[in-house]
């Protein structure tokens, strides 16, 4: 059965001590979320190595927001999967539409990322989705479709164990504008149906696909109750704790 998932996004928020005390603050209330929720913070690379060790012995798994698509060597400022490893992260974000968006991140390097991450026994968090343009002209199933097979279907079954995907209209993201609870769980879907017609049935329905986009403690349980919707990416509500958790007990 797959995983539901509760994963915050900090972005570049918070100060170092001002990402401990949060972290605090979500591992202290972590245990009241159910056991079948997986909690995951994914902390600014200054951040990692202190927060690891506040989620030490919780329930509450690390995550970064990015990662090099280099091993190692002469790529001045960048941080590599096997850095992140060490970290004491689990898993990493790839793909956010921020990055997309802002750095250039295209398709082809998100398989690069995620072959290194997964090489690494890094977790994958691939986010999709697309933009009001692409939404208003009706071509929202087509480009997470692409988006989906371009990254995904560079990999195998096996490693899909590792991997979830988010689902992230960037018009809703930060916007306050969030998706209905029908027009994310089409998409959603969609995303399974796609992940089906190259790995079968059995892996789509194995594969935890996350909802995100100004998903916030009144809106989550709607979203949640969705039967392809198995969680959500978390931005501005993830800073926090109160609304991060009560997101978590939405289910
Ligand atoms: C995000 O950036 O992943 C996100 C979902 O942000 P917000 O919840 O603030 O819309």
């Amino acid at each position: 059965m797959r995983k539901k998932i509760v994963a915050g996004n900090w972005k570049m928020n918070t100060t170092v001590p001002e990402g401990i005390e949060l972290a605090k603050a979500v591992v202290a209330k972590s245990a009241e979320t159910p056991a079948n929720v997986g909690l995951i913070v994914a902390a600014p690379f200054t951040h990692l190595v202190s927060v690891a060790s506040v989620l030490e012995g919780s329930k509450v798994e690390l995550a970064a927001q990015n990662c090099a698509d280099h091993e190692k060597g002469a790529y001045t400022g960048e941080v590599s999967v096997d850095m992140l490893k060490s970290a004491g992260c689990k898993w990493t974000i790839l793909g956010h539409s921020e990055r997309r968006q802002y750095y250039g991140e295209t398709d082809e390097k998100l398989v690069t990322k995620t072959k290194l991450a997964l090489g690494a026994g890094l977790g994958v968090i691939l986010c999709v989705g697309e933009n009001l343009d692409q939404r208003e002209a009706g071509k929202h199933f087509e480009v997470v479709t692409e988006q989906v097979k371009n990254v995904l279907y560079n990999f195998t079954a096996e490693e899909m164990k590792h991997i979830v995907v988010a689902y992230e209209p960037v018009w809703a993201i930060g916007t306050g504008k969030t998706a209905s609870a029908e027009q994310a769980e089409e998409i959603h879907a969609c995303i399974r149906s796609v992940l089906a017609g190259k790995f079968g049935g059995q892996v789509a329905e194995d594969t935890t696909i996350l909802y995100g986009g100004s998903c916030k403690p009144s809106n989550a349980a709607e979203l949640f109750a969705q039967k392809d919707i198995d969680g959500g990416l978390i931005g501005g509500a993830a800073l926090k704790a109160d609304d991060f958790i009560q997101i978590a007990l939405s289910y």
